[in-house]
């Protein structure tokens, strides 16, 4: 699954007390590892993280007292028995703010044998309170009961990597539209007059990861606009549209007046 899959499956199923993150690169295990821990202390009744909640805006500005990344020490090639320990007497105290408290374990994988037993004992009896969520590289490094214990969430690897143009481009463009600066949409799309056929349709490939990715933001039916829109776009550049003609188009239906 990708990160949208893991966004819809968080909103329409159950959560669980561990899940194990693998597959795909560290960024995106980080990612997902994120969306897990902002669906666990959003106040939503259905549909966690919906994105607007005390919870879920401090979760996304990384500033939500009630998650923690546990990651090994400077220099330290493993993450040792004194950090899962220390990991296991903060998980037994009740949360600060949310309902949950999420301790992410960046690198799981690099737990050695003692620390892993302890992450086991956390997890044969967890807090009712606490989720756990261990991010590997490599999950045969960890201990089949740890495995066990844990939902699995194989994360398949990005699309290709695109241009750094093009996505600077759609960066700009899909801020703009964020903020509902129509302005700054009229200058995001400037650089699209020089763009050739296959950069505008890696541009509204970009912009469409971008929509599925920051679902949680683009409230109100403004993540189906933008979604309609990139469908007519497609269509657009596959008969030759000129890229201004494009920028336009875009412009006029993503404008707020
Ligand atoms: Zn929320």
């Amino acid at each position: 699954m990708d990160i949208s899959d893991l966004a819809s499956r968080l909103s329409s199923g159950r959560l669980f007390h561990a899940y194990i993150v693998t597959g795909a690169d560290a960024d995106t295990r980080e990612r997902a590892g994120k969306l897990i821990a902002q669906a666990a202390v959003c106040q939503a009744e259905h549909g966690v993280p919906c994105g607007v909640c005390r919870d879920c805006v401090k979760a996304k500005k990384n500033i939500h007292p009630d998650i923690e990344t546990v990651r090994r020490e400077k220099d330290a090639a493993n993450l040792t028995v004194d950090v899962m320990r220390a990991l296991r007497a903060r998980a037994a105290v009740l949360p600060n703010e949310a309902g949950r408290g999420v301790h992410i374990i960046a690198e799981a994988d690099l737990m050695n044998p003692q620390a892993q037993n302890a992450m086991l004992k956390v997890l044969e009896e967890p807090p009712s309170h606490a989720v756990f969520v261990l991010l590997a590289d490599n999950p045969q490094m960890l201990l089949e009961t740890v495995r066990s214990r844990c939902e699995s969430v194989v994360l398949t690897p990005e699309e290709a990597v695109l241009d750094q143009k093009i996505t600077d481009i759609a960066a700009e463009l899909m801020g703009a539209y964020l903020r509902m600066d129509d302005l700054g949409l009229v200058k995001a799309v400037r650089p699209m007059d020089k763009l050739t056929k296959t950069e505008s349709f890696d541009l509204v490939t970009a912009l469409r990861r971008d929509a599925l990715r920051r679902s949680a933001e683009l409230t109100g039916g403004r993540r189906e606009r933008l979604l309609e829109t990139l469908d007519t776009a497609d269509g657009m550049v596959f008969a030759n549209m000129k890229g201004n003609l494009l920028g336009g188009y875009l412009v006029s239906r993503l404008c707020n007046i």
